[in-house]
């Protein structure tokens, strides 16, 4: 069998697979249903599966699609966890594994990475009672990023691409690190929590309730070269850095590193877990696939912003715009779908003998 079965042509039919395979598994499955439907027409939801004990003190939670069609990704990965002897191993050691398929029910449908009001998710997890960061760095270019006609025009591209090569040493925050002032624009955070939002949280603090250690694996695509995983680890306290490498290595990536694939982000989506679970020792982390080219994957970004803005644009660009960025963020290669498959093994393998070496 290749990796390339575990992967589906579409959100309907990933989530389908997903489901029949919770089921064969014997997970408890619940569906949490979004009031918006997909690309299809079809039903939409986040579901959610739960195998081992319901009072395990450890809990593994692997999440995908946070960023839409990057749920291709994730997606396959929790399908192959579902037939993998892993599971059981890490059943048998006391740890339940909690697999929450499509944060971005929406976005993985109709092939965007944000969700139905152009929020991206994984900077929309803030405390909205204090002011979002502001964003020089996004705000110098915000009307170059997003144009008033799509394609662009020539002089467009070379002003952007001049723009990002002088920005290009701007970390912390950067263009991608967040923004609240233009809800048109790229990696723009929202006014208040999404359906989304509200959803992964209510899943985490009732699965998370009771836990004592809670691991948290969050699949995405889109940066860093073709098919390498990224472990990327946010800022915590020196105790869980500590713990983050003992399990995960040196290849565990901090996000304010230069040598990060991405800049710091302000608000996501795994930093609602110790909110909601304040009693548990949480370690988390963001699974990060290269794809294609940084300016291949911007300039999808581009397009999907604009036809944000644009909703009567004719059907034959909506569709070029959407498979540009369904390609930005899921390659159709059985070499690359071999590697997403291979590093996630190893990753949920060191994961679940982390969490079981831990201390209760
Ligand atoms: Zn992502």
């Amino acid at each position: 069998m290749t990796s390339a079965v575990f992967f589906s042509a579409t959100y309907r039919e990933a989530r389908q697979r997903f489901l029949d395979a919770a089921r064969t598994a014997g997970a408890k499955v619940q569906s949490h249903a979004h009031p918006l439907k997909g690309a299809e027409g079809e039903e939409i939801g986040t579901d959610t599966a739960l195998l081992g004990r319901a009072d395990a003190d450890r809990l593994f939670i692997v999440s995908s699609g946070t960023h839409g069609p990057e749920g291709f990704s994730g997606s396959a990965c929790q399908l192959a966890l579902l037939g993998d002897e892993l599971a059981k191993r890490a059943t048998d050691r006391g740890i339940a594994l909690l697999l929450v398929h499509a944060v971005n029910p929406f976005g993985f449908s109709h092939l965007k990475r944000t969700n139905e009001d152009n929020i991206d998710l994984n900077r929309n997890f803030n405390d909205f009672a204090a002011p979002y960061p502001d964003n020089p760095v996004y705000e110098e270019i915000h009307e170059l990023l997003v144009p008033k006609a799509w394609p662009p025009s020539h002089a467009n591209e070379t002003q952007l691409a001049a723009a990002m090569a002088r920005l290009a040493g701007q970390r912390n925050p950067g263009v991608s690190s967040g923004q609240a002032r233009h809800p048109d624009g790229l990696f723009y955070c929202g006014t208040a929590p999404a359906w989304s939002n509200r959803t992964i949280r209510g899943i985490v603090r009732t699965h998370g309730a009771g836990r004592h250690h809670i691991a948290w694996i969050d699949v995405h695509t889109g940066l860093g070269p073709y098919g390498h995983g990224e472990k990327i680890f946010g800022r915590h306290s020196p105790e869980t850095t500590a713990r983050a490498r003992r399990w995960w290595g040196q290849d565990l990536i901090v996000s304010t590193a230069t040598e990060s694939v991405s800049p710091r982000t302000i608000g996501h989506i795994t930093g609602c877990a110790p909110e909601e679970c304040p009693d548990a020792a949480i370690t988390p982390s963001t699974l990060e696939y290269g794809t294609v080219p940084n300016p291949v994957v911007r300039r999808a970004l581009r397009g999907e912003a604009w036809l944000a803005g644009h909703p009567d644009a004719p059907p034959a660009l909506v569709r070029e715009i959407r498979k540009a960025v369904r390609d930005a963020f899921y390659v159709d290669a059985d070499d690359w779908k071999g590697m997403i498959l291979g590093q996630f093994r190893a990753f949920a393998l060191q994961t679940i003998n982390g969490l079981g070496a831990e201390k209760h």
